[in-house]
């Protein structure tokens, strides 16, 4: 049986992407697909078009889709459903993940993210290094967590937010579809979908 993966981005993310993979799925074809960079070879992997990508004989296939921009995950995530490409879950082996956490299809979760218990995750989740969710937060579709990201229990957070790095938020807050905590921030109230919150504690951002 043949298995080709597609890690989809070949800049930082996706860098960080393919060495889980490339444990996770010993036996696969490991390449990138990039839209926008010289095709070639980065760290011993070829870069090849979403094209090539499909001619490439295999009897199965899937993709990893290493982006960190949500709205960019969402449509090439529809582009391989449309494509009958299914999402593969990248995972560090460092992940720590206690009980009843479910997380929908496509997640990119890097070394020492913790996920503990009751948790609901949505769809190509993207965690980056030593993150973290705490119990029994709901976490929507495309959401993005920087490194070190400390989300603390009982947190709802909307679609496409992102939550900057080192950023803490308090147990119980609501964050808002395609809100924005900055690097750092510490949420002590709600954010309202659309807003950026910076500092400590985290208010909305103001241009001068
Ligand atoms: N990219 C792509 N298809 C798209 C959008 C982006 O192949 O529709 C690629 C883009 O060419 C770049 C990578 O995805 O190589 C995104 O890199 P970026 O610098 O935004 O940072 P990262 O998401 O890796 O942090």
């Amino acid at each position: 049986m043949t298995t080709l993966i597609g890690v989809y981005g070949a800049a930082g993310c996706g860098r960080g992407i393919m060495p889980l993979l490339r444990i996770q799925v010993a036996q696969a074809e490991l390449v990138f697909i990039d839209d926008g960079q010289a095709l070639g070879q980065i760290n011993g992997h070829k870069i090849v078009t979403w094209q090539d990508f499909l001619d490439i004989p295999a009897e199965e296939k899937a993709v990893s889709i290493a982006i960190a921009a949500s709205k960019t995950r969402q449509l090439l995530a529809e582009k391989c459903a449309t494509a009958e490409i299914p999402l593969i879950e990248a995972r560090a082996a460092s992940v720590v993940q206690m009980d009843d956490v479910t997380i929908k299809d496509g997640a990119c979760l890097s070394p020492f993210v913790t996920l503990t218990s009751n948790i609901s995750i949505g769809r190509c989740f993207h965690a980056n290094l030593y993150s973290y969710v705490e119990h029994d937060c709901v976490i929507g579709d495309f959401v993005t967590f920087a490194p070190g990201a400390k989300v603390n229990g009982n947190v709802s957070i909307g679609d496409h937010a992102y939550i900057g790095s080192g950023a803490i938020v308090r147990q119980g807050i609501t964050i808002g579809a395609g809100a924005v905590v900055g690097m750092g921030a510490v949420v002590t109230r709600d954010v309202k979908p659309g807003v950026t919150v910076v500092g400590n504690p985290a208010k909305p951002l103001t241009k001068d």
